[in-house]
């Protein structure tokens, strides 16, 4: 199960101050997706224990307001068929328009459940305007202001009981890998060239209508699961191009695996959108391959290779601790390495090491880089120990942690990396009073 929160609504009715309340929020978010501004309308959130990923469709509506009806109706119907939720804003300013009553048309008319959010209710005289969007015919409402965040708690809060509370790491017995990229990098391709001729290995695994589909891939000494959420656009009415699909599809598949193989197309540079999923991978925690396909249409001698991994690795800064592979769907150069190593991956992001391991690794580590004194405090790291969590996750018990900056979260980091093998796997530092 997975937790996607659509913001749908027409254009000025301030769907992106919400979403930049919601994702930049103190309390709510634990984190976002950063990558270029215009890009950033998705993000990672938590509210009461609740994880989910919001996204705001208006990001993606483009064009001149003639097109805008039949924009809105395209994310609407999206978000209709991917989200599990939805959130309706509207805008007690202008009152109910035209637009408005179509939008919760539609959304009576789906079996989504939908929050109503009445925006720009700044003070309490809005608060007796907004009654008339009781005309809507979608029940109660939530007067809430964008800006200044009023109502947004409660509204969080309904928002967060009608969620998922499975912890999609939870139930998972086979390595779970999603093959992820933008549009025409080869995912297809990938898939085909791993399940195709043999469809017989293939075992599809029931789940919802709207969740992933697992196929079991059980061939060659390999036994794990392909999240494919591309199968379930077919049912749509929406034309496939929408942008906003293959970012919810990419969102879910990434949030029901393990790990993922980011593909990119070896003749194109690494761009903002490449960059948006890995950083979706990270933030989610989750294993990463990097998987350079095309690779046969590149003209190479024996350094292209390399060249290639280091304008990666720059970009990906500072989390480069990841596998890049170069791979061809098309000729099936490398992919059965590739498999490998994503079961690497998915291995390194289970491993536990023992807390005795882990004090005589960091003895002589402190010994030699100690963390350094804070305006005459000094830190002293007692003991370290791995959570008995999914992520890696290590905590320093020390007497100052909350002067422990990230520089020395990051060296420690890199040390355990290089004495443990992690790689391909997003890992946590905490530091912990003791
Ligand atoms: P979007 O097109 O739906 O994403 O709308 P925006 O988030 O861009 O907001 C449209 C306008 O409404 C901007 O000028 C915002 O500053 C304003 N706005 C957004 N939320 C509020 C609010 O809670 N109160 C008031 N008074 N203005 C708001
Ligand atoms: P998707 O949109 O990511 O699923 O990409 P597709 O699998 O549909 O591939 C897009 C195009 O790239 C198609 O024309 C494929 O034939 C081509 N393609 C995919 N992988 C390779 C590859 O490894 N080498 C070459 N030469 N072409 C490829």
């Amino acid at each position: 199960m997975s937790n996607i929160v659509a913001i749908v609504g027409r254009p000025n009715v301030g769907k992106s101050t919400f979403f930049n309340r919601m994702v930049g929020g103190r309390d709510a978010i634990v984190d976002e997706v950063s990558g270029v501004t215009r890009d950033r309308h998705y993000g990672v959130g938590e509210w009461n224990g609740k994880r989910f990923t919001l996204i705001d469709t208006g990001g993606y509506v483009v064009g001149s307001d003639d097109v805008f009806e039949e924009e809105i109706r395209k994310q609407v119907t999206a978000a209709i068929e991917e989200a599990d939720l939805i959130i309706f804003v509207v805008d007690v300013e202008t009152g109910i328009t035209d637009m408005d009553k179509t939008v919760a048309n539609m959304l009576r008319q789906s079996e989504r459940k939908v929050l109503l959010a009445v925006n720009k209710v700044d003070n309490s005289m809005r608060v007796n305007d907004a009654t008339e969007f009781y005309a809507l015919g979608l029940g109660e409402y939530h007067c809430v202001s964008a800006i200044n965040g009023s109502g947004t708690g409660e509204l969080l809060d309904e928002m967060a009981s009608e969620l998922s509370d499975e912890d999609p790491d939870s139930n998972s017995e086979l390595p779970r890998f999603a093959i992820v990229g933008r549009p025409n990098v080869g995912k297809s391709s990938l898939v085909n060239a791993l399940l195709g001729e043999d469809r017989h290995i293939v075992t599809p695994v029931a789940g919802t209508t709207r969740d992933a589909i697992h196929s079991r891939y059980n061939k060659f000494g390999f036994d794990f699961m392909l999240v494919d959420t591309a199968g379930l656009r077919k049912k749509g009415k929406v034309h496939e191009d929408l942008e906003f699909y293959s970012v919810m599809r990419t969102v879910r598949a990434i949030e029901n695996c393990d790990v993922c193989f980011l593909l990119l197309d070896a003749q194109e540079e690494f761009g903002a959108q490449d960059m948006n999923i890995f950083r979706l991978a990270q933030r989610n925690k989750k294993g990463i391959v990097i998987l350079v396909n095309k690779w046969d249409l590149v003209q190479k001698d024996t350094h292209t290779a390399l060249q290639y991994e280091k304008l990666i690795k720059e970009k990906i800064q500072p989390f480069t601790d990841v596998p890049i592979l170069f791979i061809s769907a098309l000729t099936k150069q490398r992919i059965m390495d590739a498999m490998k190593m994503g079961v690497q991956v998915y291995e390194n992001r289970r491993k536990k090491i023992a807390t005795s391991v882990l004090n005589e690794w960091i003895e002589p580590v402190l010994e030699k880089y100690p963390p350094p004194a804070v305006r005459g405090l000094y830190v002293k790291i007692k003991y370290v120990t791995q959570l008995p969590i999914f992520t890696p996750t290590f905590a320093f018990f020390c007497n100052h942690p909350q002067h422990v900056k990230d520089p020395y979260k990051r060296f420690l980091e890199n040390r355990l990396r290089e004495s443990f093998d992690f790689t391909g796997v997003p890992i946590n530092i905490v530091f912990r009073k003791k």
